[in-house]
């Protein structure tokens, strides 16, 4: 069978983010694939910048807002030892910057988190959603767990989830 060779970790640095964590570093072990990460800037306005645009991750910007985000993408990088070359930081609107990103790497799984939307938010659409519908390579979503409570600390919600 021909195995995943290079894997794309997506992330939005929301709490449940930790349980598709160790669920993605599963993967990569199992099929002893590259693991990439990458962050969509979406919360910070960038005026002078087109979407699309990597933002570099090895100097420092002078912008407080957008150190904090680069130290969490770090943090998680060091956490499951993908080297800097392998993370990602790019502005704009996440699915289509996931899709491009995966498509420029050559990634053959993308894993996203689904929250499992209904209604009206399913309509709108989702990131896992957008990605699903536009990736030209495999999709893994991981469906978030609903009980992720914010008093929780993370590594108790991994523990219980990944149990
Ligand atoms: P959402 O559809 O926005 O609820 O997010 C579902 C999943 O999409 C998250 O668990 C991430 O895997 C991915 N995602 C959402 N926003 C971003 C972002 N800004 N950067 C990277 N991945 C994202």
């Amino acid at each position: 069978m021909e195995t995943y060779k290079h894997i794309l970790l997506a992330l939005d640095f929301s709490e449940p983010d930790s349980y598709v964590i160790q669920k993605a570093r599963h993967l990569a072990e199992m099929f002893r694939a590259r693991l990439s990460i990458i962050h969509v800037l979406d919360n910070i306005p960038m005026p002078d910048m087109a979407y699309g645009t990597k933002i570099r991750l090895d100097e420092n910007s002078g912008d407080d807002l957008l150190e904090t985000e680069k130290s969490k993408l770090k943090q998680i990088g060091d956490e499951l030892g993908v080297g800097p070359a392998c993370r990602w930081m790019v502005w704009g609107v996440p699915g289509p910057e996931i899709v491009r990103l995966a498509e420029e790497e050559d990634i053959d799984l993308v894993i996203v988190g689904s929250h499992g939307r209904h209604g009206l938010a399913l309509l709108l659409g989702s990131t896992a959603n957008s990605v699903l519908h536009h990736a030209k390579c495999d999709v893994m979503a991981i469906r978030l767990p609903d009980e992720v409570t914010s008093d929780e600390p993370l590594g108790e919600i991994a523990a219980r989830m990944s149990g």
